[in-house]
């Protein structure tokens, strides 16, 4: 498939089960971060495309009884998600490869995010089958003539929204409990990085999922992602990505009372307290110190994050590659200025490396002597970047981490395991990590308070933001019920 001068698959938009051209014939140019050259193209959908997958996916919902995707049994639909799980596995280092190429993320990495894609299959295959049981469960209620009955049904026809991090692994953690709860989707990946989403959609057609169940239309933010946001045929929406186009999504949805999820930006504290295994310590990185141990880690900090190999993703050894767009370079770059000239001091990094002459590369950057009121304290920047900041007690130590409007998640670090039991209680985010920083498991809720969204995907109940409940109550007696009797009894 692949084109002579591209290193990846020439694809088109999947909708309907089939590659279509996009309708007004546009591509968008694929870039490596790492070398800034033109390896392949994306199709540009726009509004035409999405009207198409969305009469898709609708047609796919409910097409004949018992031959289609809402009312097939949750064991039918299991069948689906572990087949696409192997493939997903069988395919591993292409896909990493693929994800390395187009986002710029070490190859490593990206293996290990194709094995949680391919577990995420799983899991929800398994809930898939779990809703089978919880089918029909009765309610109990006070009056014995009733009976009630509970159906779970899917929400309908979802838009799936997604950002450039993960770009393979955010995207599966929302087709795959859409399926699975028997929605069927239009999925619009970041115009960034849509190379492996594209071949999810190959995956898809190796194992057969019935046409229109899953649609995958590429194409820029308000050109696809916007028309599907406002689509009238679109039952719920459910994005991942910025504050600032969360806001623009739920927007949209309100017009039509349209449910959305949001799984929004974050500005997560890393809390470490004095008692720490200083060795360790840095290689979780920090953002909050005790002042007793701060000057000797941050020393520590620096040595190690020179220590990082960043290099090419697909160089062996690779632990940082390129930023994934030019766009997203000079936005840290300027980060960076700013700081500085706010009067913070730039310890390490801010600068490309000066081993690679092109790509987006920033140095790993340690900045400190900043104050609560600076934009770099305040903002994502969502680079490799690190603001330090000492506290003195447990109380400041809260306080600090939770002035901020992010909430998406926190660490604390400390050997008394009862003080980052009470750390982690009070810190205002929906997922913390305790002696640990960023491990993310498909069994456990995941989503943010405040700006950073509402909402939980993942876990037990992680299929429940793609259901519909139904109460179904029967009146079971022989005997007229309700306010007015009929003439006879009056
Ligand atoms: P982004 O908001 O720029 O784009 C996300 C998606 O929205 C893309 O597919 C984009 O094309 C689309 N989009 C842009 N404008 C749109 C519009 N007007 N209407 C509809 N769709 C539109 O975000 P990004 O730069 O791709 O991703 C980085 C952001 O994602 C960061 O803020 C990061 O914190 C966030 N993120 C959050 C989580 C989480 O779990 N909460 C996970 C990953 C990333």
């Amino acid at each position: 498939m692949a084109s002579p001068a591209a290193a990846v698959p020439q694809r088109q938009l999947f909708i309907d089960g089939e590659w279509r051209a996009p309708a007004l014939g546009r591509r968008i140019p694929v870039v490596n971060p790492s070398t800034e050259g033109h390896i392949g193209e994306i199709p540009a959908g726009t509004a035409e495309d999405i009207d198409a997958a969305v009469k898709a996916a609708r047609a796919a919902l409910k097409r004949n009884r018992g031959r289609d995707w809402a009312r097939a049994s949750g064991a039918v639909r299991a069948k689906y998600l572990r087949a696409i799980a192997a493939k997903i596995t069988e395919r591993k280092p292409e896909l990493a490869k693929l994800e390395a190429l187009d986002c710029g993320k070490p190859y490593d990495e990206a293996t290990w995010d194709m094995d949680d894609v391919a577990g995420c299959f799983e899991f929800f295959a398994g809930l898939a089958e779990d809703l089978d049981k919880k089918q029909n469960s009765p309610v109990s209620l006070p009056l014995e003539n009733f009976k009630c009955h509970l159906r779970r049904d899917p929400i309908g026809v979802v838009g799936l929204i997604t950002p450039w991090n993960y770009p393979l692994l955010m995207a599966t953690w929302k087709v795959a409990p859409a399926l699975a709860a028997g929605c069927t989707a239009v999925l619009k990946p970041s115009e960034l990085a849509s190379v492996t989403c594209l071949e999810l959609a190959d995956v898809c057609k190796e194992v057969g999922l019935p046409s229109g169940v899953l649609n995958i239309v590429t194409g820029l933010g308000p050109d696809a992602g916007a028309p599907l946001a406002a689509h009238p045929d679109v039952d719920k929406v459910s994005f991942t990505g910025s504050s600032a186009t969360g806001q623009k999504i739920m927007t949209a949805a309100a017009t039509m009372v349209k449910p959305v999820s949001l799984e929004l930006g974050g500005k997560s504290p890393i809390v470490v307290f004095d008692d720490v295994d200083i060795d360790k310590g840095p290689v979780l990185t920090m953002n909050y110190l005790q002042t007793k141990i701060a000057k000797e880690f941050i020393e520590r900090m620096v040595a190690w994050s020179k220590n990082i190999k960043v290099s090419d993703p697909l160089e062996e050894g690779c632990r940082l590659g390129p930023v994934v767009s030019e766009g997203q370079y000079e936005k840290i770059k300027k980060f960076v200025a700013n700081a500085k000239s706010e009067g913070a001091t730039i310890l390490t990094g801010g600068v490309r490396p000066k081993h690679l002459e092109k790509g987006y590369y920033i140095e790993p950057t340690i900045i400190t002597d900043v104050s609560t009121s600076m934009e770099i304290w305040r903002e994502e920047v969502f680079g490799p970047v690190l603001c330090v900041k000492e506290f003195s007690t447990e109380d400041e130590a809260i306080e600090l981490a939770n002035d901020t409007h992010y909430g998406l998640a926190g660490a604390v670090l400390s050997a008394d395991r009862e003080r980052c039991q009470r750390v982690a209680e009070e810190i205002d985010a929906g997922a913390i990590w305790v002696n640990c920083s960023q491990p993310c498991f498909c069994q456990a809720p995941w989503g943010g308070n405040k700006r950073s969204g509402f909402g939980r995907e993942l876990g037990d109940g992680g299929l429940d933001i793609y259901l519909s409940v139904k109460q179904i109550t029967e009146y079971t007696s022989d005997e007229p019920w309700g306010w007015y009797q009929p003439p006879s009894k009056m």
